[in-house]
């Protein structure tokens, strides 16, 4: 049996149905599994079968509570019909420059970015964790998104029964087509809203909600579809181990082997699931954490300082121009331990800056890697590897790719790259890398790649272009109260 405690106070301490419908805990803390003994598996059972087999095997580990037929049941409806895919995550391999690398293709769903993976899944536990714990609120979920989440989680809650979904982008920060995924969306119980901020104020403000608002508002709870919610984590492991089960299937490696992971990281969600996976025990070397020109990572697991009063820059991998990463509060927990973690994010809150100590800093190092790569650096990624192989990354691959050669490869018996975006969803950019000619229009974009590349427009984005714009609404942050008071009455 799994207790998930705060990361910032164990005596907080809930079943994991009531970590998915709670979002966070009480205190400003994230749950987590209080020890990482209880996560602890063989391996072979979780990578056997398809995408659906080692999800159910993943999602067993971790959600006890919801009873083994009801998660069958629920990884069915998460993954039926929703991933263009068969394999859901298929694994590619492409030539590098020296060593052959795979890419982790996880942009197959919906929406066209990995986040699809877990959103497809939160909507079910969550309305499951309802009945489990007998409650009959209204859950309103918010969100922050730096793009690519706010659509994902609207394509997941968008008319699913007693929800609704708030989503909040930085207003001018999002792509064109990021921002007509959001404003587009048809589903009655949906909004998406600017905000005028950036993506961390933004952020910043959602969790200041979950503090301020009371709890059930008019009827209704909240909870949240960012990866502070476990639910939104945990589905993120399963892909850990299909490239895995991958990587066996094509004999690229043997049974045991360790393999390095290339992680473009934002808010510390996508890399923080490898980290569990390496914990149940997959075999995996490096947890590569590759960040943008915003390096606040980059520079904590070189020296152990955390410093987000740096300058804040925009780049064109958006979904990764984050300062505050808040994932990386659940790694601290399991190095640093509940006190230390408490007393490092107070400091983060109140000066901005954190250091941990020396030793936690060498336990960190020995399984995660920080290095960056900025926006040309991005870009000759792209460019590079088109011409090597004729495969087309996105701007996000991209920065994980360009970081993969920048960290070099000394032991892994192979390296993933996680691809977390369609190049179709930041066709502007790769066009730009490419040194194609912009059109003018993302429209006009998209058509260009698919000359080039001859891939198929994924559904999702073929239609966004025509669709009347339903969300109009721009406010101050300071407004997000009322705003989130006013939806829920509704
Ligand atoms: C969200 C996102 C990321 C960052 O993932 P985190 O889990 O926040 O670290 C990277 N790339 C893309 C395309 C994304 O949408």
């Amino acid at each position: 049996m799994i207790d998930y405690v705060s990361t910032r106070n164990t005596d907080i301490r809930v079943r994991s149905g009531r970590a998915v419908l709670d979002g966070q805990a009480s205190g400003g803390g994230l749950y987590v599994p209080e020890k990482l003994d209880d996560i602890k598996t063989d391996y072979h059972d979780a990578i056997k079968g398809g995408f659906r087999d080692m999800a159910k095997a993943v999602w067993k580990v971790f959600f006890d509570d919801y009873g083994p037929d009801n998660i069958d049941r629920l990884v069915e409806n998460s993954y039926r019909d929703k991933f263009s895919a068969p394999e859901i995550t298929p694994l590619v391999k492409v030539k590098a420059a020296s060593d052959d690398a795979y890419v982790l293709e996880l942009y197959h769903g919906p929406t066209s970015a990995f986040k699809d993976v877990a959103l497809s899944a939160l909507p079910n536990l969550l309305s499951a964790a309802r009945e489990m714990n007998g409650f009959t609120d209204d859950i309103m979920i918010l969100t922050a998104t730096s793009g690519d989440t706010g659509s994902a989680a609207i394509a997941g809650f968008s008319d699913v029964p007693g929800t609704g979904i708030t989503v909040f982008y930085p207003h001018g920060g999002v792509s064109d087509t990021q921002r007509l995924q959001m404003v587009t969306a048809a589903g009655a119980n949906v909004t998406a809203c600017a905000v005028r901020g950036n993506f961390d104020d933004a952020q910043t403000g959602v969790k200041k909600l979950f503090r301020e608002i009371p709890r059930p508002v008019e009827g209704v709870s909240l909870s949240s579809a960012n990866s502070i919610n476990i639910g939104r984590l945990v589905p993120q492991i399963v892909y850990y181990f299909s490239a895995y089960a991958q990587l066996l299937e094509k004999g690229a490696i043997k049974d045991g082997d360790k393999v390095d992971f290339v992680v473009p990281t934002g808010n510390f969600g996508d890399i923080m699931a490898g980290y569990f996976a390496l914990k149940m025990g997959l075999p995996v070397g490096r947890l590569i954490c590759a960040s943008n020109k915003n390096d606040v990572l980059t520079e904590f697991l070189q020296t152990g300082h955390y410093d987000r009063k740096r300058e804040f820059y925009k780049t064109t991998s958006p979904s990764m121009d984050i300062l505050v990463s808040s994932n990386l509060e659940r790694l601290l927990y399991y190095v640093c331990g509940p006190e230390h973690t408490l007393s490092y994010m107070k400091q983060l809150e109140e000066s901005g800056e954190y250091s941990i100590t020396s030793s936690e800093l060498d336990e960190i190092k020995s399984i995660f890697e920080g290095v960056c790569a900025d926006d040309d650096e991005g870009a000759a990624a792209i460019k590079s590897v088109f011409e090597r192989d004729h495969y087309l990354m996105d701007t996000h691959t991209s920065i994980a790719w360009a970081c993969m050669e920048k960290a070099g490869r000394p032991d892994a018996a192979a390296t993933v790259v996680l691809s977390t975006a369609s190049p179709y969803k930041f066709s502007a950019a790769v066009l730009d890398a490419l040194g194609e000619k912009l059109t003018g229009s993302d429209e006009g974009n998209m058509s260009k790649v698919r000359e080039l590349t001859g891939a198929a427009l994924p559904a999702g984005l073929a239609g966004i272009f025509k669709k009347p714009v339903i969300h109009n609404d721009v406010i101050d942050i300071a407004d997000m109260k009322p705003y989130v008071i006013e939806k829920c009455t509704k």
